[in-house]
């Protein structure tokens, strides 16, 4: 049997930044950070019943440097401001984060001195989930929303 009709059937092409999107995108690394009752939502993201892996971002790691998601789930208080940035300098890039729930994204109701209003005042955040907590399809629907803002990223830029 010839090769004849075979080429067109086991090749695609595209361009290098879309191939380097689609890879980032489909193989995202999450670390968690479970600070409160929103970690509950996240865990059970990766259990059978919402399996995040379908996403190609189940697989939580246990080190910053095995990570390129950092998902902040629950009340950041001032005292673990630091360590949540000192973790996010050891990610390598690219990296990106989301803000989970009501506490992660704004303080929620805990306007005092020793709750960080927003973990965007001291790391850079991509996606925010709102909610107090929101629901696993909410997290679910976050990260597919940042894998829609990865695949437009430009990889290379013309020197
Ligand atoms: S947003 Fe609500 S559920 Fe999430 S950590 Fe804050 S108080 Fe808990």
């Amino acid at each position: 049997m010839g090769l004849t009709g075979k080429f067109e059937a086991n090749f695609i092409t595209m361009k290098l930044d879309q191939a380097v999107n689609w890879s980032r995108k489909w193989s995202l690394w999450p670390m968690t950070f479970g600070l409160a009752c929103c970690a509950i939502e996240m865990i059970a993201v990766v259990a059978s019943r919402y399996d995040l892996d379908r996403f190609g971002a189940g697989v939580f790691r246990g080190s910053p440097r095995q990570s390129d998601l950092m998902i902040v789930a629950g009340t950041v208080c001032r005292r673990m401001a630091p360590v949540i940035r000192k973790v996010y300098d050891q990610m390598p890039e690219p990296r990106y984060v989301i803000a989970m729930g009501s506490c992660a994204t704004s303080g929620n109701i805990y306007d005092s001195y020793s709750v960080v209003q927003g973990v965007d005042r001291f790391v850079p955040v991509d996606i925010y989930i709102p909610g107090c907590p929101p629901t696993p399809e909410a997290l679910i629907e976050g990260v597919m929303r940042l894998q829609d803002q990865i695949s437009k990223k430009k990889v290379f830029i013309k020197a």
